[in-house]
């Protein structure tokens, strides 16, 4: 649950306001091969940046408020998602 603060939103989706690109030093990469599209990425990630695209059926991650945190890579069950060094 998130909460207002003076700082601003804190908690799961408080990145909504708080763009990070520009600090997070890793991003996510998806190999679309390999993805079984199980959706636990999507489920697993704190910020909500990983994005169902429906009418293509497929998923993208809005880098402007994702902070490289790898949570999506580390659950995916078919190593699918690579953390990658560097800006997009
Ligand atoms: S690296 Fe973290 S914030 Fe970025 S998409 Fe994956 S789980 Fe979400
Ligand atoms: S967790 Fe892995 S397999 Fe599942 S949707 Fe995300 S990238 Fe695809």
């Amino acid at each position: 649950m998130e909460s207002r603060t003076e700082a601003g939103l804190i908690g799961p989706g408080s990145f909504v306001e708080n763009k990070v690109f520009g600090w997070a030093t890793f991003r996510p990469v998806r190999d679309r091969e390999k993805c079984t599209m199980c959706l636990l990425c999507w489920f697993y990630c704190p910020e909500g940046t990983i994005v169902r695209i429906s009418e293509r059926g497929d998923l993208m991650t809005n880098y402007d408020y994702c902070k490289g945190c790898g949570v999506c890579a580390n659950e995916c069950p078919v190593d699918a998602i690579k953390m990658v060094r560097g800006k997009t």
